[in-house]
């Protein structure tokens, strides 16, 4: 998969060097200009700045340069043209859905991508005349038929939140493309180490760097990156007026997270593949969704456009509901908490937590049973983290 990279480095190495290079003073990472705006040589500097005649800092809402080296950074390592980096990952999809849709515009969503993402088109963006369809995007048909003659935009997520069915990114591109619309993939479950939606014909890739991206659950922020730069000029305005902008500090945090993605990453992926198989074979156990395991009916795509299964695992109990609120109260090591891809493992239940603000009826429509606990597995000793899902299933 990554052979027909465009990158020029591999990930590891993008996410330790891409976006600064050591300016005048030395500083090995880069600066926090915790500064909300710039002085002007003289006034005909500041109105060339102004004008776009001449390149600058002017006022940190519309750019900052600590945040504009993590934008560089993630723009490099999913192989596209441009970042633009949000206050949140929320801010980078409403930012979205801000700039590129109107009234009377129809967006097709995965039925379960990330909760408040459906949550904000269903009972906000609807009350501005855009039109949403929750569909499962897993299979491409469905796809189809949900297309309108307004249909504008194909935001998906794969693997989805939390049933982990896979979308096929290549399918869903050929579809976008061939009534004109923008296709926009949520790669946060991923990251770029594991899944560059870029190379199978994505236009717009988001990431809630909350999640893997930051690393260590203390920061909050969203990352959007175009495969070209006029996807980027289109939304460059609207981002800065909506004021949806990371901060700097922030952005300073966000990149040293970065730097160890990789690392993070496999050594995640590594722990999940051994706690799945180990699930797997648990008699307390009723089914687990996890792409690396035999038994994903969509094992095959998977491995097609991604590099790995990645560290979320879902899972049934025998004993439903009920039996997967024991667990949660029994584990110890882990952290019951939403949130996922920090370097903790947490564990948590979609159906009464992030997934809460769906209806009963949805959320059966999209697979989210109520006995489902998510298991975010992160880069504790496996032995430790195996022993842990062992005395608390028992
Ligand atoms: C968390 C998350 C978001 C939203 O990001 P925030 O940083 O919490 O605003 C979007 N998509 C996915 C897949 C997420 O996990």
């Amino acid at each position: 998969m990554g052979k027909k990279n465009k990158r020029k480095l591999e990930a590891g190495t993008l996410a330790i060097h891409a976006g600064y290079h050591p300016d005048a003073s030395g500083a090995v990472n880069p600066p926090i200009y915790q500064s909300s705006t710039f002085a002007f040589r003289d006034a005909e500097h500041g109105a060339r700045l102004f004008k776009g005649e001449e390149a600058g800092w002017i006022y940190t809402r519309i750019g900052n340069p600590t945040i504009r080296a993590l934008e560089d950074n993630i723009a490099a390592l999913e192989g596209g043209a441009r970042g633009m980096a949000c206050s949140s990952g929320m801010a980078a999809s409403n930012t979205l859905f801000f700039a590129l849709l109107g009234k009377g515009d129809h967006v097709i969503v995965t039925d379960a991508v990330y909760g408040p993402t459906r949550l904000v088109l269903e009972s906000h963006w609807n009350r501005f005349g855009v039109e949403l369809s929750a569909v499962d995007t897993s299979d491409l048909d469905k796809v189809r038929a949900a297309v309108k003659s307004n249909t504008r935009m194909l935001f998906i997520e794969t693997p989805a939140n939390p049933t982990l069915k896979v979308t096929d990114i290549a399918g869903c591109s050929e579809i976008a493309r061939k009534i004109g619309a923008v296709l926009v993939v949520d790669n946060t479950f991923m990251s770029p180490v594991l899944q560059r939606p870029f190379e199978h014909g994505a236009d717009i890739v988001l990431h809630s760097v909350t999640k893997f991206i930051n690393g260590h659950s203390d920061v909050v922020g969203g990352l959007i990156v175009f495969r070209e730069e006029p996807g980027y000029e289109l939304v460059y305005k609207p981002w800065y007026m909506l004021g949806a902008t990371m901060d700097p500090h922030q952005a300073y945090l966000v990149y040293r997270g970065v730097k160890s993605l990789q690392l993070r990453a496999l050594l995640a992926q590594e722990n999940a593949r051994m706690i799945a198989k180990f699930l797997e074979q648990h008699s307390a156990v009723a089914s687990v969704a996890y792409p690396g395991l035999k038994s994903h009916p969509q094992r095959k795509l998977h491995k097609r456009q991604a590099d790995g299964p990645g560290s979320l695992i879902s899972f049934e109990l025998k004993g439903g509901l009920k039996a997967g609120v024991k667990l949660m109260n029994s584990v110890k090591l882990m952290t019951l908490a939403v949130s996922l891809g920090g370097i903790e493992t947490l564990i948590q239940h979609p159906a009464s937590m992030t997934h809460a603000g769906m209806t009963p009826e949805q959320r059966q429509a999209a697979g989210i049973t109520d006995g489902l606990v998510r298991l975010s597995v992160g880069c504790e000793d496996v032995d430790d983290l195996l022993d842990d899902v062992e005395q608390a299933l028992s």
